[in-house]
C-alpha cells in the first residue's frame, strides 16, 4: 500500500530483521515487557493510522533510552516528531528539569499523542515548534549561547535533509547539529537503511522509494567519512546511525 505526506509518496519498509519469529522473540522477551504503559498506549494509538510505519521501532526506542541515560541527556532535540513515540521515550528518559525541543512541521500527528502525553505528566517537558526543522535550527544558532548547548539530538524527518541537519553550509558558516551537539553529545539518526534498499541495485527498488535510497546512500557515506563524529551503524528497526560528536 502506498501513503503520501505533502507531494511525496512513502512505501513501508520491511523490518530489517528478516527473520520474523527472531524480530517477534526480541520484541516479546526484551522490549514490550519493559515498555512504559504510556508508550504502550501511545504505540497502540498510532497503529490505526495508515502511516503507522513512521512510528520508531520500539527495539530502537529502547536503545535509544539506554543512550539517553549513558550521556545523562538533560537538553534535546528531536526533529520529526509523528505522534510521539520517541518524543515521549524522551521525556519519560531525561530528568524531571530536562527539556525536548521539539519540531515538526505538522502538528495535527503531535495531537494524537498529546493526551497520552500529557496523561504521563511529561508534557512540561516539552517545547513543540510547528516549523520545517531547517530554519528553526538556523535560528538557534544566530544565538552564539545555543552552541554545544544540547546533550542529545534525534532526527527522523525529512532523509534528503540529514546531511544539512548534520551540518548545514550556510553564508559561509557551518551550521546544524554539529554545532548544536556539545563534544561527547550524541545524534541519532532513524532510517539509514530505507528499508535494506541502500544495498539494492536501483532498478530492485520500486520507484517511490528511489530518491530517498539514493539521499540515505549519500547521508550514510558522508557521515562514515566525517572525523568529528565516532559512529555506529545499527539495523536495529529501519537502520539506526548513532553519532558520538567528538571534536
Ligand atoms: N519520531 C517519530 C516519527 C517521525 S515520522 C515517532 O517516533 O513517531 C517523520 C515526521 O517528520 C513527520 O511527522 C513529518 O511531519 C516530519 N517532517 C518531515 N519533514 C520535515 C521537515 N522538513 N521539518 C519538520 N518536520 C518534518
Ligand atoms: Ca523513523
Amino acid at each position: 500500500m502506498e501513503h503520501t505526506a505533502g507531494s511525496k509518496k512513502f512505501l513501508p519498509n520491511p523490518v530489517l530483521l528478516q527473520d520474523e519469529e527472531l524480530h517477534k522473540y526480541i520484541l516479546e522477551t526484551s522490549v514490550y515487557p519493559r515498555e512504559p504503559e504510556p508508550l504502550k498506549e501511545l504505540r497502540e494509538a498510532t497503529a490505526e493510522l495508515p502511516n503507522a510505519f513512521f512510528g520508531t521501532a520500539p527495539d530502537a526506542g529502547q536503545l535509544m533510552a539506554v543512550l539517553l541515560k549513558l550521556v545523562n541527556a538533560k537538553k534535546t532535540i528531536e526533529v520529526g516528531v509523528f505522534t510521539g513515540y520517541s518524543l515521549l521515550l524522551t521525556a519519560l528518559t531525561i530528568p524531571d528539569d530536562g527539556k525536548i525541543m521539539a519540531i515538526d512541521r505538522n502538528r495535527k500527528t503531535y495531537e494524537i499523542g498529546l493526551p497520552i502525553i500529557q496523561k504521563a505528566g511529561v508534557e512540561y517537558k516539552i517545547d513543540y515548534i510547528e516549523s520545517p526543522a531547517l530554519p528553526v535550527l538556523d535560528n538557534l544558532l544566530g544565538e552564539p549561547k545555543n552552541e554545544g548547548d544540547f546533550d542529545f539530538a534525534f532526527v527522523d524527518a525529512d532523509k534528503d535533509n540529514y546531511w544539512n541537519y548534520h551540518e548545514r553550509p550556510l553564508c559561509q558558516k557551518m551550521l546544524g547539529l554539529m554545532k548544536l551537539v556539545k563534544i561527547g553529545g550524541i545524534v541519532m539518526y532513524d532510517n539509514t537503511l530505507w528499508g535494506g534498499a541502500v544495498a539494492k541495485p536501483e532498478d530492485a527498488v520500486p520507484e517511490a522509494k528511489r530518491e530517498l535510497r539514493r539521499a540515505t546512500i549519500e547521508f550514510n557515506k558522508s557521515v562514515s567519512a566525517d572525523p568529528r563524529v565516532e559512529i555506529s551503524h545499527a539495523s536495529v528497526g529501519d537502520g539506526i546511525i548513532i553519532c558520538r560528536r567528538i571534536c
